[in-house]
């Protein structure tokens, strides 16, 4: 996601419906929370006119009994397995299951019906969702946690006629929650063009957004083919792309909806938001956080990269966007957040991780330690940090770890200047 959203997300989080609840099953089991239980994978089937919804969350084995999801403001209307009722019962917008201990995956599927929603809680009734981060309960059953990886399926009805949805019928690889999108509108889609490893890359714009379209795209196939190249491959399928989003004049930015990640039509012409979100197919996403604590081992790294990936592909607008970073730089509230110590202690927006601090003290670090050791070695750390933990959650201390262990430089020192001092060093190479 690109910070500029923040003008427009609310940080109310909806605690909904409570009180349903239900008699034990036959075997005694009432239901019972146990949110540690993962969920594997997420088969969606959702009727956008009707405002309906079919979800198949596949369990993971669990030695204790129970699972938990997150219902936001669902009215879920039956939960069952293998076509039996499963006992469950409602609190503050979480669901518990009497679902037995196994040592299988056991598949849960839930019926229910959802509601709209504006300011980037869910569903909005402009056709787009957004669910970034924890609003995924008003969509589906889910767990929020960034760090719970599952695989997706989905499938939509109901899209008015000469409209058309853009969504991935197949996330293939673990991605968090918030992950899964989709889009409808009157949209074109422009072919891009293919990287070396075959990735077919596209836009798809709203009517009269064509030059526009093509503008913020211009050096995509470039940079995502650097990026399969240097950092590693793509782990979201073959086809992958820009979806300009109505999120309305007011809010620019874009979100990581990855293998079609979003940009609100207001940004659409802007180089750095494509190529950002492009690059969270590889952090943020490919790489999950494991806190929230962890959000700027998604976006500094990730602006750090834009950054990297045009210095390389288009040298000029690289260096117009390393002075962008700059300004914003000096912009930043010296106090604000950047790497709380703590692991799942914060609420990202109550708390205000989710300022533009993480994303430009963050990509100046990288700056600092690529000044240092230089930007090849760097890229050769973080390919390394993407090869051990791509589709699985990770740590900004384990990225300072590996990128000592590849570079020999220790870049815990430098770390704290930029990532947990409340004052903003001066742009340059580490100490
Ligand atoms: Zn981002």
């Amino acid at each position: 996601m690109r910070a500029a959203l923040l003008v427009a997300v609310l940080a109310s989080w909806l605690t909904a419906c409570g009180g349903r609840s239900a008699t034990p099953d036959a075997s005694g089991l009432g239901p019972t929370a146990n949110l540690a239980r993962g969920i594997a994978d997420t088969d969606l089937a959702i009727d956008v006119t009707a405002l309906t919804g079919t979800a198949t969350l596949m369990f993971e084995p669990s030695t204790e009994p129970g699972g938990t999801v997150e219902i936001g403001d669902l009215a879920i209307e039956s939960v069952r397995v293998a076509g039996a009722d499963l006992a469950f019962a409602i609190t503050a917008g979480k669901l518990d299951l009497a679902l037995p201990a196994s040592d299988a995956p056991t598949a849960v599927t839930f019926t229910y019906r959802w509601q709209h929603h504006e300011g980037f809680e869910g569903v909005s009734a402009s056709g787009y969702t957004l669910t970034w981060p924890y609003y995924c309960g008003n969509v589906f059953p889910c767990h929020s946690d960034p760090a719970d990886g599952t695989t997706f399926s989905l499938a939509l009805t109901g899209v008015a006629a000469g409209k058309t949805a853009v969504y991935p019928a197949r996330i293939p690889a673990e991605a968090p929650a918030y992950q899964i999108a989709w889009s409808i509108d009157e949209y074109t889609e422009l072919a891009l063009g293919a990287t070396t490893a075959g990735t077919a890359l596209s836009v798809w714009y709203r009517p009269g957004e064509l030059a526009t379209a093509q503008q913020g795209s211009e050096y995509l196939v470039a940079a995502f083919d650097w990026l399969e190249k240097t950092i590693g491959p793509y782990k979201f399928g073959p086809k992958a792309g820009t979806v300009s989003a109505k999120w309305g004049a007011g809010a620019f930015g874009g979100m990581e909806h990855h293998p079609f990640w979003h940009v609100g039509t207001a940004a659409l012409g802007d180089v750095e938001t494509t190529t950002h979100e492009a690059v969270h197919g590889w952090f943020g996403g490919g790489i999950r956080i494991n806190c929230w604590e962890d959000f700027v081992l998604s976006e500094g790294t990730v602006t750090y990269l834009a950054g990297r990936a045009l210095d390389v592909v288009a040298p000029t607008v690289g260096d117009a966007i390393w002075q962008s970073y700059q300004n914003d730089l000096g912009e930043i509230a010296p106090a604000d957040k950047v790497w709380p110590a703590s692991c799942g202690m914060i609420d990202v927006l109550e708390d205000r991780l989710f300022t533009r601090a993480p994303y430009m003290r963050g990509a100046f670090f990288y700056r600092g330690v690529a000044l240092k050791v230089g930007a090849d070695k760097l890229d050769e750390a973080l390919r390394a940090f993407y090869t051990a933990n791509a589709t699985k959650p990770a740590t900004m201390q384990s990225m300072l770890d590996t990128i000592r262990t590849v570079t020999g430089y220790d870049p815990t020192a430098c770390a704290n200047m930029w990532l947990r001092s409340s004052t903003i060093p001066a742009v340059g190479a580490c100490p």
